[in-house]
């Protein structure tokens, strides 16, 4: 059997809106730029992601979570350094209007939009942060901000959260959430997008513990990845030489996309920088207390961060996951989705072969049972190979197809997914079969 990987992200975007995982949002007004909505498909697929996430990062005795608001006090902005810090290098082409990101392009070259030779205006900081009103007349309301990072709800949290958990030096706290950035060149389908959410871990140490938490966290973060499926050959770790102002070390997971590799997530050292910003600003003691005996000791912990964008987590495991079979042969040319079936969105389909009442009562009442345990969905329209295909596309592990031999035998045909391989199962075991193979 001839297969092949994804070669165009166009060919991804199309099945995603094809098959009902992701459109673009306000669509039928021509788009909103960078906006995406999360189809029916798409949103389960991203639950399980984040459901994956919350699991192995919460369900420990050292990390808690949290869920802050997205609009905070403008000081926190000054605070983080976001104000004055958290900007592009910004060129508008004098003829076409287009802008581009001046560390993207070559300023001497022509304008990649109209062809322009020597167009571009002096590269220009350009604040990503959205902003807005707060209070209902304007003239007296204040501006605020759309988080451009879900972090700074964990730092300004930190007493709270590290004074009613009783929580003791080294633990973390963990958050999902929406952030939004002003990106200027925005694009490759979901990879870049304006408001996109966050996962998000801070996890305070004493200080000089750093460099062996780093790597502790390196390992768990590049290990949950392979976990949900993405295949090894296709991650990879990129240590950042230019450090941002907050950081003493930095390293991304990348991911290999069609359009080159990528950051997916990034782990950072962030010394005691965010807590003593907010020490200063808002005029709090942030310290922590430590006690060993009679020894007492006050100091600022440290952070180590992880925080992957679930978006782009999603895009990779979409990525990953297709396979064309079979190309250019009619009969045998398949697209399936490969999902690891943890993050499959459907994971049974059940497919009466024909619409007979007969053979619908059985198929309902089975349909019933297993929605009890897993999504699954009914299928009754188009013929059988048709549904199949569907199913592929959607990366559904297991069809299971009730015919008229169902009705004398009490058993169902299962369908594989990837091996395509058939097996006549008791109706009565159908449930320990899945149990066993979805092992969710
Ligand atoms: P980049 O260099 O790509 O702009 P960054 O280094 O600014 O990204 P971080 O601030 O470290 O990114 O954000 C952490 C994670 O959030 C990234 O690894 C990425 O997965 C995700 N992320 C950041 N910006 C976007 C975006 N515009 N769209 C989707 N996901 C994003």
């Amino acid at each position: 059997m001839k297969e092949s990987n994804l070669k165009s992200m166009s060919d991804l975007a199309s099945l995603c809106k094809r098959r009902g995982f992701i459109f673009q949002s306000s669509e039928i007004y021509g788009g909103l730029g960078s906006c995406w909505d999360m189809g029916p498909l798409g949103v389960e697929l991203k639950n399980n992601i984040k459901n994956l996430w919350w699991k192995a990062m919460t369900y420990r005795d050292d990390v808690v979570g949290v869920d802050a608001a997205i609009l905070m006090h403008p000081t926190v902005w000054k605070a983080s350094g976001h104000i004055d810090n958290f900007s592009d290098p910004l060129v508008d082409c004098k003829q076409c209007k287009g802008r581009f990101r001046a560390d993207n392009i070559d300023l001497n070259a022509a304008c990649p939009t109209c062809g322009t030779k020597g167009s571009f205006t002096e590269p220009r900081e350009f604040n990503l942060m959205f902003k807005t009103q707060m209070g209902a007349v304007e003239s007296e309301s204040s501006t605020v901000f759309l988080r451009p990072e879900t972090a700074q709800g964990i730092f300004v949290n930190f007493l709270n959260v590290q004074s009613t958990m009783r929580k003791k030096v080294p633990f973390g706290i963990a958050q999902i959430g929406k952030a939004f950035r002003n990106e200027i060149t925005p694009g490759n389908f979901i990879f870049r997008m304006r408001e996109f959410e966050q996962m998000e871990m801070q996890y305070f140490i004493k200080p000089g513990t750093q460099a062996d938490f780093m790597e502790k966290w390196k390992e768990i973060r590049m290990q949950w990845h392979k976990e949900n499926g993405l295949r090894p050959e296709r991650l990879r770790w990129h240590e950042h030489e230019k450090l941002a102002h907050y950081a003493d070390a930095a390293f991304d997971i990348e991911y290999e996309f069609p359009h080159g590799w990528g950051e997916m997530e990034g782990i950072h050292s962030r010394t005691d920088f965010d807590l003593k910003q907010h020490q200063e600003f808002s005029g709090k003691n942030l310290q922590y207390t430590e006690q060993d005996g009679n020894t007492v000791e006050k100091y600022i912990p440290f952070v180590i961060e992880t925080s992957v964008g679930c978006d782009r987590a999603l895009l990779a495991v979409l990525c990953d996951a297709y396979r064309l079979e079979n190309e250019g042969d009619k009969e045998n040319e398949r697209v399936v989705m490969r999902f690891n079936p943890k993050v499959a969105p459907i994971k049974v389909a059940v497919l009466p072969l024909m619409k007979k009442p007969d053979l619908e009562d059985v198929a309902t009442k089975l349909f019933k049972d297993i929605q009890k345990e897993y999504m699954a969905e009914y299928d009754l329209s188009g013929s059988i190979g048709k549904r199949y295909r569907r199913q592929d596309e959607i990366g559904t592990p297991f069809c299971i197809t009730v015919d008229f031999d169902t009705l004398n035998d009490q058993a169902v045909t299962i369908r594989d997914r990837d091996s395509m391989v058939q097996e006549r199962i008791p109706l009565a075991n159908v449930q320990a079969y899945l149990k066993e193979r979805l092992k969710i």
